[in-house]
């Protein structure tokens, strides 16, 4: 059977280059950075060279870099930070289309520690509006998080014109850039921003590894607090090998930028107008002109998710769903209802997110399998164009 990958965006196959520099840090290599013996000295080295790959990739110095164990921690350790050294501002400004590692956070806060948190709308495609956002800022906002791509349509969000505003009103700015670094370019020198979160697993290094950039003299807080490591800024012993393999995956994704922006996007473009043109009410979500050069979101009106999902995998195609059965119910996902997708589509959604790994072949495929697939489905299907569903319009 086939085995065909197109869930880059909820994580990556590890690069075997990325594989080949960890390997030696597991078994042989596999000091203590923090020990005085030779042992820990060797990775010491390393790691630093890894930080300086890192930074490099974001154009910024390399003591700007904490390493994490993953976004969700960066992320949480950011708006933590930002509360932690301002306790006199309660507010906080994110957006309702960020993933859960802000969002449940940031709920979280309201609920149980009473901050007040505005959380930015979209419009049908996904997009931010500025004059909401310009409004949304306060003299107590203690940070805005606003993520620079969007993990299930890929919009990317104006970050460098958002950040400068934040800066112009005195406002901690931090993105959530998960699944923008490696697919797009980054600049810090040019950006002003304040913090920004990135996760391993999602740039062909492995699982449990993240960074979080923090500007150098902003005021930072702790997350974790124990022992002297990351120059007191996130307490535990380094994850060595998931450390040295997230620079070279930085180092790796920085060079093959151009195969993302051409390679890539053509094979996103081919696989995305192919299924638009061959499958009757098939809808792309998200900004078309802006996104994201790997992804595709599209709803195939009147099936489920899931059903299409099931059908896909038994034919060795891997992708995801904008539906998640939470608690027995198929609820589309938040950034759907943000957009105000018709319920009829919002459970039809797919996710399809590819790399540099994916073939023209794999895209044939999945261009041949799919009509039928979808057709099959639609046969058994309560819903149709002439038989919409009731009036259950997608709750926000
Ligand atoms: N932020 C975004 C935009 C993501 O897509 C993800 C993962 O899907 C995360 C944060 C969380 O990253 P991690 O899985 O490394 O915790």
């Amino acid at each position: 059977m086939k085995n065909i990958y197109m869930d880059n965006n909820a994580t990556t196959q590890v690069d075997p280059a990325v594989f080949d520099e960890m390997k030696p840090y597991f078994t042989e290599l596999y000091g203590n950075p923090s020990s005085m013996h030779r042992f820990g000295g060797q990775v010491g080295v390393q790691m630093k060279e890894a930080r300086q790959r890192v930074a490099d990739t974001l154009n910024c110095e390399p003591d700007e870099i904490i390493f994490t164990s993953c976004g969700s921690e960066s992320d949480n350790t950011a708006i933590r930070s930002a509360l932690n050294a301002q306790p006199k501002k309660r507010h906080i400004v994110t957006t309702r289309v960020e993933h859960p590692a802000i969002l449940s956070f940031c709920k979280f806060l309201e609920k149980k520690e009473g901050y007040e948190v505005t959380y930015l709308s979209t419009d049908t495609s996904g997009r931010l509006d500025m004059e909401e956002y310009k409004n949304a800022i306060r003299e107590d906002t203690a940070i805005i998080s606003i993520m620079w791509a969007n993990n299930e349509t890929g919009n990317i969000y104006p970050i460098h014109e958002m950040a400068k505003i934040a800066k112009e009103r005195n406002v901690i700015f931090h993105t959530d850039a998960v699944q923008a670094v490696g697919k797009i370019a980054i600049d810090l020198k040019e950006t002003p921003i304040d913090m920004l979160s990135l996760s391993g697993h999602k740039l062909h290094a492995p699982k449990g590894v993240g960074a979080l950039y923090v500007r150098k003299r902003l005021p930072f807080r702790p997350f974790l607090i124990g022992g002297h490591q990351e120059r007191s800024r996130r307490a535990g012993t380094e994850n060595t090998t998931g450390i040295i393999a997230l620079g070279k995956a930085c180092q790796l994704a920085h060079d093959n930028m151009e195969i993302e922006n051409t390679e890539v996007k053509a094979l996103r473009d081919k696989l995305e107008n192919g299924l638009l043109a061959t499958i009757p009410d098939a809808i792309l979500n998200g900004d078309k002109d802006n996104r994201l050069p790997n992804t595709s979101n599209i709803s195939f009106g009147y099936v489920e998710g899931e059903a299409i999902l099931l059908m896909m995998d038994q034919l060795g195609i891997c992708a995801s769903s904008g539906s998640a059965c939470t608690s027995g119910s198929l609820e589309p996902s938040h950034v759907l209802r943000s957009m105000d997708v018709p319920f009829t589509f919002a459970h039809g959604s797919i996710r399809f997110s590819l790399s540099r790994y994916n073939t023209e072949e794999e895209v044939d495929f999945v261009l041949e399998s799919m009509p039928k697939l979808i057709e099959n489905l639609r046969k058994l299907s309560p819903f149709s164009a002439e038989k919409e569903a009731p009036d259950c319009a997608v709750k926000k």
